[in-house]
């Protein structure tokens, strides 16, 4: 399925578009391709409405993607982890209402969760609060980035803090009233992803809209899938880039280049390995999580170092702005940043050592 050609074709199509946000295109163009070809519900149980599967098929659905247009594969994320909240969670009105929906990509799934998940490493407060009543939930606040936010058609995973300290996962529609998007924000690259701030002022729910009320046990729980799934990011980068520069070696460039290019070729092939390795565990313990957090670090050091060989490869050609590896240096240069970024990681790892070595 996922190398059905011509669905790959229609990705290759609308990347420089996607990537400049060209008046006109927007990432909802990819969101229908994945739903119409079954993508959105790899993984997915097949009693909530998914296709089945393992969270691999998933990572390996979004590196395939990302091999032809990083703008989609990253919309192809959000909409995908939006969609694992609600798969995680208790909530069946949720999944009953909302996941089908967004399988169908009726809607689209925003995860604002950077500073949920930075709370979790210990590097930020919650940003958001909330207001628990008996039959609602009142929010405030303010995020400075979320993706997939479909102009008055989508719904965001947000966490926020009651004033006891207890914090809460909360899906917010964007029909509710007091929640104000703001205009789309001007990106070096993935500009048609629908990427923009979010202000929640009294935005006031029922109950059915809470994913989990133990954010930090929720968060920590969804943690594996979520970065599991950036790996495929990196992974469709790197293996396009790749193919690109062994295209391009020739009698010219191949001295110079071959050492390189063999290099990057087995640590991919060894990061791949580890890739199918973790893709297939359900609970995934404190060593694999770590060892999950250095494949991330890894596959994103090598993608930026495959573009960059990529450049080299094809010279002057490549330098002009609607060729492909101009398109691929703008796109990749987000994974650095993408939370759970490489500092945040690099820093958690560390930390981690420094407790092992106090135990
Ligand atoms: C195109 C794009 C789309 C995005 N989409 C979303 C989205 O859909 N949802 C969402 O929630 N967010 C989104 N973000 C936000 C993004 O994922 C990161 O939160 C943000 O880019 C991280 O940088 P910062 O602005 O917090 O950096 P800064 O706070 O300036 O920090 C700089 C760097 O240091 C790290 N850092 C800061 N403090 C610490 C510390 N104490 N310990 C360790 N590391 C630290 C940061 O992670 C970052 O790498 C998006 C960003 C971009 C560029």
């Amino acid at each position: 399925m996922i190398q059905d050609q011509k669905v790959q074709l229609q990705f290759a199509e609308h990347a420089g578009r996607l990537n400049d946000g060209l008046p006109g295109s927007h990432a909802g163009e990819s969101l229908n391709l994945l739903a119409q070809a079954g993508w959105l519900g790899l993984g997915v149980p097949e009693s909530l409405g998914g296709g089945g599967g393992r969270l691999l098929d998933v990572v390996e659905a979004i590196a395939a993607v990302s091999e032809q247009c990083l703008t989609s594969g990253f919309v192809f994320w959000c909409q995908r982890a939006f969609i694992e909240y609600l798969a995680a969670s208790d909530n069946r009105w949720l999944q009953a209402e909302i996941l089908p929906q967004a399988l169908k990509a009726e809607l689209s799934g925003a995860t604002g969760l950077s500073n949920a998940m930075k709370h979790l490493a210990g590097i930020e407060q919650l940003r958001l609060e909330a207001r628990l009543d008996a039959e609602t939930v009142t929010l405030n606040g303010f995020l400075p980035w979320a993706s997939n936010l479909r102009p008055k058609q989508f719904a965001v995973a947000i966490a926020a803090q009651t004033s006891s300290g207890r914090s809460l996962v909360v899906a917010v529609p964007a029909s509710a009233q007091g929640l104000k998007r703001g205009e789309d924000l001007q990106l070096l690259g993935l500009q048609a992803s629908w990427t923009s701030t979010l202000s929640l002022e009294q935005v006031k729910l029922s109950h059915t809209w809470i994913i989990s009320d133990a954010a930090q046990t929720f968060l920590a729980k969804i943690r594996p899938a979520f970065v599991l799934m950036q790996c495929g990011l990196a992974l469709g980068i790197a293996r396009r880039s790749l193919n690109e520069t062994l295209q391009s070696i020739n009698g010219g460039n191949e001295q110079a280049l071959i050492n390189h290019l063999r290099h990057n070729t087995v640590t991919l092939a060894q990061l791949e390995a580890q890739v199918w390795q973790l893709g297939i565990v359900s609970t995934f313990t404190l060593a694999q999580v770590r060892q999950l957090f250095e494949l991330r670090i890894a596959l994103t050091r090598l993608a930026l170092d495959t573009v960059w060989l990529e450049l080299e490869a094809k010279g002057g050609s490549a330098y002009f702005k609607p060729s492909g590896t101009a398109r691929r240096l703008r796109e990749v240069a987000f994974l650095p940043v993408l939370t759970p970024s490489l500092v945040q990681l690099e820093t958690e790892l560390q930390r981690h050592r420094a407790m092992e070595q106090v135990a």
